[in-house]
């Protein structure tokens, strides 16, 4: 006790190698703050290469995605392929189709004119007389015979055939009619021969489509034929 009281020096030199170890270690402190500060450093050099790992490794999970989403792709194609394929074999040929070939649009739906006691109830295409009239799609026939198959003398001969989604198609001023009642016909049958029987101002096809077999159930034709498809 009283030697540190004698020797206020030594305990001075003490106190300051304290400080001096104290500034050591602060220093240490700080260089081991640098180190630190180092180590985010070289962490942060070190980064690159871990994100460039991390970003090839997404790169590859995107190319496996990509490949995974193309392969799927690919493999939905090619059931749409297949579908495709496998439709035009039941469809091949077209659910609706053109009455007639080669034509001219003359008299259209709901025309006014001296012709009609009312407004035209169906789309007229001119053609020579003889020219092969098809079904315009696949059906049965329920009406075909003169005098409109019994819709009035004005549409002389005609044919009226049912179809799948219920509605009826009408043939009228025919020279000769190849189908008889009860006969089932295709999309793109001949069923008869063009004409200038009834009614009619020149040789023409006469087409309705109607809601009923009957006349005065008619819409308007070429509407209609857009609707699936086919435009005149
Ligand atoms: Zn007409």
């Amino acid at each position: 006790m009283s030697k540190r009281v004698m020797n206020p020096a030594r305990t001075a030199v003490v106190a300051l190698a304290a400080a001096g170890l104290g500034a050591s270690v602060v220093a240490g402190a700080g260089s081991a703050f640098a180190a630190e500060g180092k180590a985010p450093a070289k962490a942060l050099a070190a980064a690159p290469a871990s994100a460039a790992v991390a970003a090839q490794a997404g790169a590859q999970a995107q190319a496996a995605a990509k490949t995974a989403a193309a392969v799927k792709q690919a493999a939905a194609k090619a059931k749409a392929v297949k579908a495709k394929a496998a439709k035009p074999a039941k469809a091949k040929k077209a659910a609706w189709v053109k009455p007639v070939s080669r034509y001219t649009l003359t008299a259209s739906y709901n025309q006014g004119g001296a012709m009609w006691a009312h407004k035209h109830s169906g789309q007229d295409f001119a053609v020579p007389v003889g020219t092969p009239v098809k079904a315009a799609a696949a059906g049965t026939v329920v009406k075909a015979g003169p005098y409109g198959g019994g819709d009035g003398p004005a549409y002389g001969n005609a044919i009226v055939v049912k179809h799948a989604n219920g509605k009826y198609s009408q043939y009228a001023h025919l020279s000769k009619i190849n189908v008889h009642i009860g006969q089932k016909v295709g999309a793109g049958q001949k069923i008869a021969l063009s004409g200038n029987t009834g009614n009619s101002s020149g040789p023409h096809l006469h087409f309705e489509i109607r809601n009923t077999p009957n006349y005065g159930s008619a819409l308007n034709p070429a509407a209609f034929l857009r609707t699936v498809g086919v435009s005149i």
